[in-house]
């Protein structure tokens, strides 16, 4: 293990280099939960990886959005990844068959079967939990939307993306894509969510990767993942 969360196998040349991106605020004991259990889960799967840990300036409403579209960029300026996974803090893969890498085509939906739904699918455009994107795929959806505070929206929007972007999704099977969804708090939810939801696709081409205004305010590389504090940058509106 490299500081930073990062490794690769030390005898063969991983077929893919995988960034793992969590968005992240005060959810310390799932954080522990998951390094606890992804590094092991990571390593027999022999990909080259790094997790970063992406948290949000404290005097800003949470944007898992906004976070994850940062943690894209930050990776991004460090390695050539093949693989960008967007994974919730509180989803703990169940079946080491779970391969944590991407598609070239289209983008993977891993969280497919969670305890908390009887190990189904809570709805079916669910595309929350555990997605798997290449560059590619990121960047013909514009990434996610920054308009999404608080709780909700922001995966049904991303979904819509990839549905406008003539993709569809690939699934993991039902046996192989389980999950544990760790206990938490209920967030507060975004009381705009309907309404931003209904306008995302007319917002798609403007609100993404492409209007990402963002400073980063800490970056440290922890034994166990990079950690990046962020904040919103509206100097240049
Ligand atoms: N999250 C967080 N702190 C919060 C709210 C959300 O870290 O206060 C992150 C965390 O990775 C979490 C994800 O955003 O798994 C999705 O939020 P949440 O778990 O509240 O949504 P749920 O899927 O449980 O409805
Ligand atoms: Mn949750």
């Amino acid at each position: 293990m490299i500081a930073g969360g990062r490794h690769r196998p030390e005898d063969c040349t991983a077929r893919q280099k995988v960034a793992i991106i969590v968005p992240y605020r005060d959810r310390d004991i799932n954080l522990r939960i998951f390094l606890n259990h992804m590094h092991a889960f990571l390593m027999k799967q022999q990909l080259d990886y790094r997790i970063y840990v992406v948290d949000l300036d404290k005097k800003i409403p949470f944007n898992k959005g906004f976070l994850l579209n940062v943690g894209f960029m930050e990776a991004t300026e460090d390695n050539e990844y093949d693989c960008f996974i967007l994974h919730d803090v509180d989803f703990i893969p169940e079946n080491d068959h779970n391969l944590y890498t991407c598609a070239v085509d289209q983008p993977r939906h891993l969280s497919v079967a969670m305890n908390k739904w009887k190990y189904k699918l809570p709805y079916p455009k669910y595309f929350g939990g555990v997605v798997a994107m290449t560059m590619e795929q990121f960047e013909a959806i514009n990434g996610f939307s920054n308009e999404y505070f608080r709780w909700g929206g922001e995966d049904d929007d991303s979904y819509n993306r990839v549905a406008h972007s003539h993709m569809t999704i690939y699934r993991a099977m039902g046996d192989v894509g389980r999950y544990t969804m760790l206990p938490h708090k209920q967030a507060v939810k975004n009381p705009k969510m309907y309404s931003l939801m209904k306008t995302g696709i007319k917002r798609m081409k403007r609100d993404g990767l492409n209007s990402l205004k963002y400073k980063v305010l800490q970056r440290s590389d922890r034994k166990l993942f990079t950690y990046i504090m962020t904040t919103l940058d509206r100097t240049n509106r």
